[in-house]
């Protein structure tokens, strides 16, 4: 059983409302590409100032002149590579963040690899080590980094980017669907140690099939046209991110029905 069985809210019901998350800092890794970008971009906007976080450049610029064009606050680029970072580029990020804006209402753990489809017999283990460290590791680190900023907000949320393959276990899906398990269990943990201050939710969601890079690598021969784009799965994202999903913490959502 997930939260959707669980609580009241449901996000795949929610409809934004114009300004919902005006005022708020919204960080979202991954944010070059695929549902990174189509959530960044929903998330200015519904009035968020966003911190893109990816790691190219071209594509970070690409999403930053998009938003730009709108009425929506000026975002910011924070280039980060999840595979090579080290501690002194995730002390600066977060340094830049409390000078710059001296909290952080929302970070959505969104950037992913899916390694290769290979039995477990036979998986790499380098590609076993980079799918863990990009999908988990690099999500924890970034997380403790910032925790001085996003306890610093009134109202803040985290949300990890989860799988079906996260939840019941599918041959040949590896590192991917390992590291989904752990960000499953990482969601849960945290939000266990954050709820007594009651101002830090912390949450997963999984969008389901979406129309993408990662998608494709997985299933190759499917038709992409058959997918929703990720533009059409947004409003989950925003409702978990944004004042709408205030007191729901520890749970684990789906973006589609
Ligand atoms: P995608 O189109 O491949 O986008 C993945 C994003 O992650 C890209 O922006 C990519 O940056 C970024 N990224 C990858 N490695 C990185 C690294 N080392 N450092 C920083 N950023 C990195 O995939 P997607 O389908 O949008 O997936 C987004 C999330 O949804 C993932 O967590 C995925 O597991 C999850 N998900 C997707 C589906 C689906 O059907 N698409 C289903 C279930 C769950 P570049 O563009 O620069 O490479």
């Amino acid at each position: 059983m997930n939260a959707t069985d669980s609580h009241a809210l449901d996000p795949r019901r929610h409809v934004p409302g114009p300004g919902e998350l005006a005022g708020r800092v919204v960080a979202v890794t991954g944010a070059g590409d695929g549902i990174g970008r189509a959530v960044a971009r929903a998330c200015a906007l519904h009035g968020a100032t966003v911190i893109l976080i990816g790691r190219t450049v071209r594509k970070l610029e690409t999403v930053c002149h998009e938003i730009e064009t709108t009425d929506a606050p000026q975002p910011l680029i924070a280039p980060l590579d999840l595979e090579t970072a080290l501690a002194g580029d995730y002390d600066r990020l977060a340094d830049a963040v409390l000078e710059r804006f001296g909290r952080l209402d929302g970070l959505l753990h969104n950037a992913g690899i899916l390694g290769t489809l290979t039995p477990i017999e036979h998986y790499d283990v380098p590609t076993w080590c980079r799918v863990l460290h990009v999908n988990v590791t690099a999500a924890f680190a970034l997380t403790q980094v910032l925790l001085p900023a996003i306890r610093a907000s009134q109202d803040a949320s985290i949300l990890f980017t989860t799988s079906g393959v996260g939840r019941r276990g599918r041959a040949y899906w590896g590192a991917y669907a390992v590291s989904k398990f752990a960000i499953e269990g990482l969601t849960q943990v945290l939000a266990a140690e954050l709820e007594a201050g009651g101002r830090v939710r912390v949450n997963a969601i999984n969008p389901g099939r979406a129309r993408t890079w990662m998608r494709r690598q997985a299933y190759p021969s499917e038709n992409l046209e058959s997918l929703p784009l990720p533009e059409a799965l947004t409003a989950p994202y925003l409702c978990l991110l944004g004042p709408a999903s205030r007191g729901v913490t520890g749970a684990s959502f789906d973006c589609q029905l």
